[in-house]
């Protein structure tokens, strides 16, 4: 089939959206996640052909070109609807797009296009977080299922999820990044239980959770057995491209969220628009925002011709550094202000929650230090880091726990 023209094409996805999304009634309801507006709307988005518009038809897509299925983004955005761009944003449904066995994939890609499954990522562990290839929660097979054992830590939304993408070990005699599985663990099971952590910001999105004989199919498992390693490295891609291109706004849901004209209005009130090492500060911060939009729409280019893009990393590294940065400049125009808490000061609430929010972007999903290690190595042809560990059998390198075995 021939792909239609751009005019053509945005005729169609306008004339859609507005048979069937009602922005004044529809956009509140549909923005919470997995209500039952929203999965409404999504599954009409899904038969359309919108939702991963780069896919073939059999899987809900319209096989359009990357450049055509940003114009049916756009259209979306443009109204405020939700569930477009999936190809490019949904972090769950690439990695099962690309990796998940011909049953699973076809029970969990529709439910994961309509957001109605929760889901978790189960990969960092008490004594595995920068170096991921360490994890020792463990997957026993047994027959056609694996039994996991193990714990996880800084679980996000773990206690609303039906499933967590899980990184486990299943061979211990092979050196540490050959031994390990990825999975679609259910997560409504005896075997799991979940404990909430407090954040910084004084939520409670984190969690930790332990895993004691819970049981996964070997249908869910995703790539190759032991192939766990290549899995984690596309669903990290997505991760941080993610990152890389948004992050959360203030608390208070104040508008603006991209920052730099929010810093202007506060200079403005601040009486400092004049202030010429202040006008600096805000310019190289919007200057950064710019240049980290331009350099993520090139990562994405990479991400859709199938590479796992080390730019991503680059992006990432680069939101970090613009979120403590404009935090920072918010922090600096309130002066004592910034000192003060509660409803009644809202700005100084935002800066400080801003402050505190952006460690989000600097450890979640690697460290701002790993992605300068993974640049330094992949994009700049930088030596390796030594790693004493990289080729020893797994089971040889020292460690305090190792989880039991199932019974
Ligand atoms: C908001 C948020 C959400 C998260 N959500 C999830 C989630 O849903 N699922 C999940 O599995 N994990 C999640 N994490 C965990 C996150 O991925 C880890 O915290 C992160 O990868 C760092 O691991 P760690 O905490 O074990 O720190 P460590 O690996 O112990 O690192 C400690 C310090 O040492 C530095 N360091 C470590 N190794 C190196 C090195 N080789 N070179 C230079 N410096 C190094 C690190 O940069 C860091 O400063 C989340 C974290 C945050 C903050």
């Amino acid at each position: 089939m021939t792909a239609p023209t751009n005019d053509a094409l945005l005729a169609e996805v306008r004339a859609w959206l507005s048979t069937h999304w009602d922005r004044a009634t529809m956009e509140g309801p549909c923005s919470v996640s997995r209500s039952p507006e929203r999965t409404a709307f999504l599954e009409k988005v899904v038969a359309a052909g919108w939702a991963v518009p780069t896919w073939p038809a059999e899987w809900h897509g319209r096989s359009l070109p990357v450049e055509q299925a940003r114009l049916i983004e756009r259209a979306f955005a443009e109204v405020g609807a939700p569930g477009a761009g999936q190809d490019r944003l949904n972090l769950w449904v690439n990695t099962a797009f690309t990796y998940a066995r011909p049953e699973f994939k076809a029970k969990i890609v529709p439910a994961l296009l309509t957001d109605s499954v929760g889901m978790c990522l189960l990969y960092s562990e008490p004594g595995a977080g920068s170096d991921l290839a360490a994890v020792r929660t463990r997957a026993d097979r047994q027959g056609d299922h694996f039994v996991v054992n193990g714990q996880k830590v800084w679980t996000s939304y773990a206690a609303t999820a039906d499933y967590g993408m899980l990184l486990a070990r299943t061979d211990w005699d092979v050196p540490k990044h050959r031994g390990l599985s990825f999975f679609f663990l259910p997560m409504k099971q005896p075997g799991i239980e979940v404990r909430p952590l407090r954040q910084i910001t004084d939520e409670a999105q984190f969690n930790e959770v332990f895993i004691t004989d819970a049981v996964v199919s070997a249908d869910n498992l995703l790539g190759e057995l032991n192939g766990g390693w290549k899995v984690l490295q596309t669903g990290l891609a997505y991760e941080r491209s993610l990152m890389g291109e948004d992050a959360r706004g203030p608390r208070s849901g104040a508008p603006n969220p991209e920052g730099d004209s929010a810093l202007i209005e506060l200079a403005r009130e601040a009486g400092r628009l004049g202030d010429p090492a202040m006008r600096q500060d805000i310019a190289r911060v919007t200057s950064y925002r710019v240049l980290n939009r331009l350099n993520t729409a090139r990562a994405k280019a990479d991400l859709a011709q199938g590479t796992s893009s080390s730019i991503m990393s680059l992006g990432k590294l680069a939101m970090s550094r613009i979120l403590h940065e404009e935090a920072r400049l918010r922090t600096a125009l309130l002066g004592a202000e910034s000192l003060l808490e509660g409803p009644e000061h809202p700005r100084a609430e935002d800066a400080n929650f801003l402050t505190l929010n952006a460690y989000f972007t600097s450890i979640g999903g690697g460290t701002d230090q790993i992605q300068r290690n993974i640049i330094a190595e992949r994009v700049l042809g930088l030596p390796k880091e030594i790693e004493v560990d990289r080729d020893v059998p797994f089971r040889q390198v020292r460690s305090g726990t190792v989880p039991r075995k199932p019974a």
